[in-house]
């Protein structure tokens, strides 16, 4: 392989380790922020069978027909299909099933967070390998946990010091109410069916809420006259909604009200929403999106089960913390110990001096393959350690080590024992 052929796949990026604070500060707070709104995490594979995306996204939705990455097999093992998950929704619904969650007492409140793949035009916040953290609780009807769902992705971008973070929502009823709505969108797109490309023809006749995601131009300039799921909520879908935004109002979510986010897939029903960002003027570029599928336990084959979800994009929120010029915590950890050894028995002790201060929690590192003094000060130095511990033949002896403070360059003499607790109380105050 030549080095122009050494590269990764396209869309799919390496994140580097100078990137990673970033990336650690927000999967971490974002870890920390559910379970502190009582979830609990949950890991699914990367694998899926692909009757779980078409069953629950729908055969004819642009992620399961033009952009799942299909999982090529060994021959004659295995002839069901297989892709890699293009979100978290679908297998936390068939892990949900599979596993009877639903026989466990309460509503399940679950997290996760990963990797997701989607066969995607590739451009500046728009990956193939794009990371998504995932939340959803399953096995309540109640509007609380809609509102419960958006607060918890609101809160998180708050919490990252995001500005200008909006969540935009839209209520697409019950399944009677969402029924009278697809009636009415198909009536309303049928005589301009002719403008239509061949897919939203397809869609109109098949799934004509799927139109309202087509990022086509045609169906783009018919959109501004076509009918609203609002007005088309009964009496109780008008009852739920008013409770999510009655919820959404005493947690103090800044929201407002948006008809374009419909979320054509087949599952959702009741609350449909999107986080968006507005800083510097844009339009809203979208960081978060979710809401109520009540259908899909069902529509996967498994017994009904309302649930209700969010998918926050990582990538797009890390971007966003660049362009808001968000100061981050450093969570690097920097060298707080290095152990010089002078001579084979020194090493040995300075292995052992090395074991009991990992295990006191400080970040200690020794250079064994080094012998040279002036080789292991030079590494200490590279490395940015605060103090150094020098063993050599006398103090292994001993039992005894000299700390030198890297800053002042003073140095004292130590009892091994002493190390640790001397250390961890100094450099506490300092950290
Ligand atoms: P979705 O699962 O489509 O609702 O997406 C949830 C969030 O994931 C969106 O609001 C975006 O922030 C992010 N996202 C979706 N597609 C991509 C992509 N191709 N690249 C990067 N982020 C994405």
């Amino acid at each position: 392989m030549s080095i122009d052929q050494l590269r990764s796949v396209r869309g799919m990026r390496d994140i580097l380790s100078k990137d990673e604070s970033r990336w650690e500060w927000v999967r971490t707070l974002a870890s920390e922020t559910a379970r502190r709104l009582g979830f609990s995490r949950i890991d699914v594979p990367a694998v899926e069978f692909v009757d779980v995306f078409d069953r629950s996204i729908g055969a004819d939705s642009d992620i399961v027909s033009k952009e799942l990455f299909l999982v090529k097999q060994k021959e004659g093992k295995e002839d069901r299909p297989m892709a890699l998950r293009p979100e978290f929704t679908a297998g936390i619904v068939r892990a949900y099933i599979q596993n009877s969650l639903a026989q466990e007492s309460g509503a399940k409140r679950l997290y996760t967070w990963g990797p997701v793949w989607r066969y995607d035009r590739p451009q500046k916040g728009r990956y193939r390998e794009l990371w998504q953290f995932d939340a959803e609780i399953m096995g309540t009807s109640s509007p609380s946990a809609d509102a419960w769902i958006i607060y918890l992705a609101w809160k998180i971008l708050q919490d990252l010091g995001l500005q200008n973070i909006n969540v935009q929502l839209n209520s697409l009823g019950n399944e009677e109410s969402r029924a009278v709505f697809q009636k009415k969108v198909q009536t309303y797109f049928k005589p301009h069916a002719t403008k239509l490309c061949e897919i939203d023809q397809r869609r109109l006749q098949n799934n004509p809420l799927r139109l309202l995601d087509s990022k086509d131009d045609a169906v783009q300039a018919l959109l501004e006259d076509a009918p609203q799921a609002l007005d088309c909520l009964d009496k109780d879908s008008k009852a739920f909604f008013t409770q999510v935004l009655s919820f959404l109002d005493d947690y103090g979510v800044e929201y407002s009200l948006n008809p374009h986010i419909v979320r054509g897939l087949d599952y959702y029903t009741h609350t449909a929403f999107e986080v968006v960002s507005t800083f510097g003027g844009s339009e809203g570029s979208a960081l978060a999106g979710g809401g109520r599928y009540d259908g899909l336990a069902q529509l996967l084959g498994g017994k009904k089960a309302s649930g209700v979800g969010m998918a926050i994009g990582l990538d797009r929120v890390v971007l966003e913390l660049i362009d808001q010029k968000v100061k981050v915590p450093d969570l690097h950890f920097g060298c707080e110990v290095f152990l010089i050894h002078l001579s084979p028995r020194g090493r040995k002790k300075a292995q052992e001096v090395l074991t009991n201060l990992h295990a006191g929690g400080l970040v200690t590192l020794h250079s064994p393959d080094k012998d040279s003094f002036r080789a292991q000060l030079k590494a200490a130095d590279k490395a940015g350690a605060k103090y150094t511990i020098i063993i050599g033949e006398t103090e292994a002896k001993n039992d005894m080590c000299i700390i030198r403070d890297m800053k002042s360059g003073i140095q004292e003499d130590a009892m091994c024992s002493d190390v640790v607790s001397l250390l961890a109380n100094r450099l506490r105050r300092t950290r």
